[in-house]
């Protein structure tokens, strides 16, 4: 099931996504599955598409791709190494990313990211695996230089615009070792597959809940693989997972 989040008469509403293109609204709890649904369709206008999720708190995790961390120039860490990003970053499905002018080089950074349905705190594997909502596609979009400035992520990651999700939380998507992807104006610049990581989503949500408690709606990004690069104004980004989905935007001057 695609779980969307749309603005449906000036309202934001969640809906599920049917195949015709048309949703269905949703009621009640979110998360439980099968979703209650009004049974009445609409046509889906993908310019009215929000942010799938508003999460507490979105989690996500540096140099999880072998390949990543060999471009990085950096050992396998021992541990995930986990950061934070603003919710206030948060943008969806065609929405612009507004590079800053405190950065002269914004880059993307394709990942699959994982959504939390139950309260999760010190889960085994198998807890934070039934867990679980669903996947979706996340650009962790780095102002790099101010990455490399500061010596800590808050700022380079934390720019409002800066984390780009959707188009749609899939719940039956399941991780094995699918396509990951980002193309900046059609061309190829990242291409690796999920099972380059060195952890998956259940590791990687059973270790940040030994930290921190989880609660349903919470976003982990699992990390980008090979390829990272500078965007520049008014190119066109995607990041594509195979049998996910493809999540679209433009950069644009601030
Ligand atoms: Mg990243």
């Amino acid at each position: 099931m695609r779980i969307i989040r749309v603005n449906h008469l000036n309202t934001p509403r969640w809906a599920v996504l049917r195949d015709d293109d048309q949703y269905n609204i949703m009621f009640g709890d979110i998360y439980r599955l099968p979703a209650d649904v009004d049974a009445r369709p609409h046509r889906l206008d993908p310019a009215k598409m929000l942010p799938p999720v508003l999460p507490g708190k979105i989690l996500a995790v540096g140099l999880n791709y072998k390949d990543h961390i060999k471009e990085m120039g950096h050992e396998e860490p021992t541990d995930p190494v986990l950061f934070l990003k603003p919710p206030s970053s948060l943008v969806g499905p065609g929405a612009a990313i507004l590079m800053p002018p405190q950065s002269e080089r914004v880059d993307h950074e394709a990942e699959l990211a994982v959504v939390v349905k139950k309260k999760l705190r010190n889960a085994t594997v198998e807890e934070a695996q039934a867990a679980i909502w669903g996947f979706t596609c996340l650009n962790d979009v780095t102002a790099r230089d101010l990455q490399k400035k500061d010596g800590q992520w808050t700022r380079a990651k934390g720019f409002d615009t800066f984390c780009p999700i959707g188009p749609w939380i899939d719940t039956d998507y399941k991780e094995a070792d699918q396509a990951i992807l980002c193309r900046v104006n059609g061309e190829v610049r990242q291409k690796s597959t999920i099972g380059q990581r060195v952890w998956n989503s259940a590791q990687l949500l059973a270790f940040a809940s030994s930290v921190m408690t989880l609660d349903p709606g919470d976003v982990l990004s699992t990390g980008t693989p090979g390829g990272i690069g500078p965007l520049q104004p008014n190119d066109q980004v995607e990041v594509e997972i195979e049998g996910l989905g493809s999540l679209r935007n433009t950069a644009l001057k601030a």
